[in-house]
Parts: C-alpha cells; structure tokens; sequence
C-alpha cells in the first residue's frame, strides 16, 4: 500500500500513533485465512472508532488486516428473527437494510455510522439502551473465527466471551450471526434534578420499570456548557444535573420533533466539550449505589461528565492539564469495585492498569486460541 494510504491505519479514535508494515484488505473468508497462517504479526480492524488504540500497529512490524470489505449483509432468518453478516458490515447499513422488516440490531453504540460488526463484537460494544439491551454480545448467537493458524471455527453462546470483549486478541471474527428486535415507537423525558441522592432514587426506580430503554445522565457542568439552567420563580439559577430518560411507549414527554431534538442535543456533547479542551474521554462503570463518589471526585477537579448511569458508565472528560488526574481516578474506581473500562475497552491506552490476577487469566485464554501470539501483540495484556 502507498505511503499516503498507510498512514490512515496508523492511528484510531484515540489519536494514539503507531506504524503499520503494511495492509491488507480481503475480501474473502479464504483470504482472511490465508493471510494469517502466512503472517507473523496481525493488527484486525474494523471501523477504526476505537478509543484505546486497539487497532493501531506498532512499530512497524505488525500487518494491519482491515475487514471491511467482508461486508456481505446475509441471509434473514424470520422464524428466528436472525441475520448473518460479514464482520465488516456497518452497523448503520444493517440497521438500514433492518427497516425492510421492521427490526434493528438493539445495540447501538454512539459511532454506529461508521463502527463495524465485527469491532463492535471485539470490544463488545455497549449503546446507551444498554439498560434495556446490554452488551452487543447478548445479541449475538454464533461468530466464525479465524485462528491463529487460518483455521476457520464456528463459537456459539457458550464460548463467545473467548472472542466478544476480547479487543481481537484471541483471533479475527468474520462472521456473526446476529440477534434482531422489532423497531418499537419510542418517547423521551428530560428531568432537572438538583441533587446527587436524588438522581440515584430516581435511576434505581427507573431500573424497575421495562417500558424505559435509557437513562443517560448529563452532570452539572455539561448541563451548563447546553444552557440547561433556568432561574427558577424567584429569579435564581441553581446548578443541576440532567436525566435524559427514553421509554418504549407515550410515558415520556417529548415526541416526533422534539424527541428528535433533545436527541441532537445529547449528540452534540462529544463534539463541544473536545471543542472546549475536553479532549480526553474516560468511561470508568461503577455500582450506582457507589457513583456518588465517583462523582463528588469529578466535581472536585472540575472535570465535565455525562454518561449511561442506567448501566455504571460514566463519561468524563479531561482536558490537558487534567490528564494528570487519570491514574487517581483509576485507583479511586478499583476501589470502588469499579471497572476502569465500561465500553471502550483496554488496548494500549489503560493496559498498565490491568491487574496481574486478570492479565494471567486473559494470557490463559489467549494461548488457547492464539498459540504463537499473532494478534494484537502489545495490546490489553
Ligand atoms: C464518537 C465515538 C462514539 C463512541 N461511542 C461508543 C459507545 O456508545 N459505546 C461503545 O461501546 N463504544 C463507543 N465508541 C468506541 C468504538 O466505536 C467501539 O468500540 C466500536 O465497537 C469499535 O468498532 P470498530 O469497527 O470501529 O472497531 P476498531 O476500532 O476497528 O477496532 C476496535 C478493536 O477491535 C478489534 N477488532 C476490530 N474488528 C475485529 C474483527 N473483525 N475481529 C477481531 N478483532 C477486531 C481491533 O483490533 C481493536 O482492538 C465510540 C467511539 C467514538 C469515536
């Protein structure tokens, strides 16, 4: 591949900067196959949306395999409302191809435009209706891998979590056999809520209740950067936190128009807080009945937050000089029996933070399915 070209794949969304030895793009499984088993050092990618670098390559001696072209949207079974596609598909195309039958695939990561099947499997990618659908791997029902020798396997339910979440150390997914849900008539709310104590009574209710799809919190800085604040009677502005609350049914408040709306607003808050500095974007997951401290911690450094609190996923921000507060705030979600990564995953970004007892036991896994280590070298462990 030329020069110009090569220099696309040596980065992803986490800006992170490596150096490919060069890219193949198959377009066929058989090509998959023959690659790695002639290959040394393989790098899968798929959309390139990651934010932990999982699929940049380094120094020059990994071969970026891009699956993109395996982008075959597959037969559509109807009794079992399954459709199997190639790992390259596009999450937006198959939802648009979905609309023919009324369906969609229910996980719906913020980067569906552009993120792959086959990425969203590896990192198991979470939506922000994981309240009500949770993780793409519950929605997906055999995957066809290709091994560290070119070998060609089917994994079903029971070991799918050797490859789902597993960010393409264990091998390259070319296929999946996907899961589908009726597209359903959807309503939305925003709530003000004044206090932190609140806001967790409110989201453990809202859990209980099967009709609400999203509970998506905005903290008091980024409600503020949206101008969500409003003097109240007597003329005073007082700071808040945002619920933004969708239901699959009239419970909420906005419709058509405005649900749409409230939903472009809600879009626009990646791009203004990087606009703003807030480059640096975490998702630590923590127990609800914990993220009051998480939360107090964020308040305290003044670093903007928002995320999916139905889930544990919180979304801060840091800006440059803040950057200097990541390790704190790791240490601060293990000892909350957090998770430092909810959806984005490990790859290079948090790989110093995994703990050895968990390192031993991804190696473990890893040599089973990767004997001569091909893939993703230097990356999660
Ligand atoms: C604006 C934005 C919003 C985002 N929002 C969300 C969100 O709401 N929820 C969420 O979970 N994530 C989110 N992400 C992160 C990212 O989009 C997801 O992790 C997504 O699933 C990655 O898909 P991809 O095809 O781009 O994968 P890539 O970035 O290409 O790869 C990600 C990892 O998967 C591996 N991989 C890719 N394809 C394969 C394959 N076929 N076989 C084996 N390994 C493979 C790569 O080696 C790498 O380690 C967001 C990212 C951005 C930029």
């Amino acid at each position: 591949m030329n020069k110009n070209l090569l220099k696309i794949y040596e980065t992803d969304a986490s800006q992170l900067k490596g150096k490919a030895l060069d890219v193949v793009i198959p377009k066929t499984i058989l090509e998959v196959r023959n690659i790695v088993a002639k290959s040394r050092r393989i790098v899968p990618r798929g959309g390139g949306t990651g934010l932990a670098g999982g699929c940049v390559p380094q120094n020059g001696v990994d071969l970026v395999l891009d699956l993109s072209k395996l982008d075959i949207i597959g037969s559509y079974d109807k009794e079992r409302r399954t459709i199997e596609v190639g790992a390259g598909v596009i999450l937006d195309e198959l939802q648009a191809y979905l609309m023919l039958y009324r369906l969609e695939f229910p996980v719906k990561p913020a980067s569906h435009a552009i993120a792959t099947i086959g990425g969203m499997i590896a990192t198991d990618a979470v939506g922000s209706r994981a309240v009500k659908y949770g993780k793409t791997s519950n929605w997906v029902k055999w995957v066809e891998i290709v091994d560290g020798y070119g070998n060609l396997h089917r994994k079903g339910v029971t070991e799918l979590s050797d490859y789902s979440g597993m960010e393409g150390i264990t091998g390259v997914i070319v296929k999946a056999c996907l899961k589908l849900a009726p597209i359903r008539k959807r309503s939305a709310s925003l709530v003000k809520v004044e206090n932190f104590d609140e806001v967790v009574a409110i989201v453990h209710k809202l859990k209980r209740d099967s009709s609400v799809s999203m509970v998506e919190l905005l903290g008091k800085q980024v409600s503020e950067m949206l101008g969500l604040f409003e003097p109240d009677e007597s003329g005073e502005v007082k700071s808040a936190y945002h619920l933004i609350i969708e239901y699959e049914d009239d419970s909420g408040m906005l419709n058509g128009k405005e649900y749409a709306e409230l939903f472009e607003m809600r879009d626009k808050i990646g791009p203004m807080l990087s606009g703003g500095g807030y480059s640096r974007l975490e998702d630590p997951k923590i127990l609800l009945d914990k993220s009051d401290k998480l939360v107090s911690w964020f308040e305290e450094h003044g670093i903007p937050f928002f995320g999916h609190i139905g889930v544990g996923i919180f979304h801060p921000r840091f800006d440059h000089d803040q950057e200097k507060y990541i390790p704190e705030m790791i240490k601060l979600v293990k000892k909350l029996n957090g998770q430092i990564s909810g959806e984005h995953g490990i790859g290079i970004l948090k790989r110093k933070f995994v703990e050895i007892n968990d390192q031993k036991i991804l190696r473990n896994v890893k040599k089973r399915t990767d004997p001569e280590n091909k893939f993703n070298v230097g990356k999660v462990i």
